[in-house]
């Protein structure tokens, strides 16, 4: 049963210097993108496009089809990607403009105006759509903060889904009190993001994660937590998941690079870059080897349970 399932493969495709940690978030050491280049001009060290060439090749080996979620201004600033990836049987989707985020990681409340952020939405799709030319109706929230107001507003934009909500125990990084999200794809109730009484025509896309009756459950979804737990973990999380139905899995380029991030914070989640580089790059490979039948792009897994 499990091998008619799938799992969208998705690729967050940022710098180091877009992560929350650096840039566009309340706990970041630069406010914005722009404060940042100001200060760096074109000196920053590039550790996305050597590794995202090399994750082609990976996927390319297994013959299998990923959806790269771009942030816009990567779109415009790293030809090689582009050239990479335009004209391939890979979709493109939307991690929006700057990677910045849209709400406070503690209070939930907007961090840019919904106004500016609407527009910078557009703007990512108008800009991800003329350079790669294709239509893209997928969407990822930059660091995961997904807010119950925006999902009208994307479906307004033109998107088709969204792959952002992360359901478990430990952390909740959307405004509403998540619960029994699905780990399978789901038309979203834009109230309290839940599957229940669908009022969009906004699939989601739910990240992964493993249910321990009766209180817990443990998060999954890929990157980090797939740095940290391994294959073992993730081959446990996925056959669970794709005997209810499809699911989704992520990775980063900078997951594999062997290059050390040059400005880091450590007060400020000093884990972060667990177990980056070739140590992750051979466990994907022994993850996709693996779930090579059941991996394909987000696009086909919203076309399948639209
Ligand atoms: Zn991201």
């Amino acid at each position: 049963m499990s091998s008619r399932n799938r799992i969208a493969l998705s690729i967050d495709v940022e710098d180091w210097y877009h992560t929350p940690l650096v840039t566009g978030s309340n706990f970041s050491k630069y406010k914005s993108l722009d404060d940042f280049l100001e200060e760096q001009g074109e000196s920053y060290i590039d550790c996305i496009t050597d590794e995202t060439l090399r994750l082609l090749e990976i996927l390319d080996d297994f013959n299998i089809s990923a959806t790269f979620f771009m942030v816009a201004d990567v779109a415009q600033r790293y030809g090689k990607i582009v050239s990479a990836l335009k004209g391939t049987k890979h979709e493109i989707a939307s991690h929006s403009l700057t990677h910045q985020s849209a709400i406070d990681s503690k209070t939930k409340l907007e961090l840019v105006p919904v106004e500016t952020w609407l527009k910078e939405q557009r703007d990512a799709k108008k800009v991800l759509e003329d350079i790669f030319n294709t239509e893209v109706i997928g969407y990822r929230a930059p660091g995961a903060f997904l807010a119950s107001w925006m999902i009208p507003l994307l479906e307004e934009i033109g998107f088709k889904y969204d792959s952002s909500i992360a359901y478990n125990s430990l952390y909740n990084k959307t405004n509403v009190k998540l619960k029994n999200i699905p780990t399978s794809p789901y038309y979203l109730n834009s109230i309290d993001l839940s599957s229940e009484n669908p009022n969009s025509q906004l699939m989601e896309l739910p990240w992964s994660h493993l249910k321990i009756p009766p209180f817990i459950t443990l998060p999954a979804g890929g990157a980090f937590f797939f740095r940290l737990l391994g294959v073992g973990y993730f081959s446990l999380v996925l056959d669970r998941a794709l005997r209810k139905g499809d699911t989704m899995f992520y990775i980063h380029p900078l997951d594999i690079s062997s290059k050390r991030i040059p400005v880091s914070n450590p007060r400020n989640r000093p884990n972060y870059w667990i177990n980056k580089g070739e140590r992750t790059e051979q466990r994907l490979i022994k993850l996709l080897k693996k779930y090579k039948n059941n991996f394909t792009t987000c696009k086909e897994v919203y076309l399948k349970n639209a």
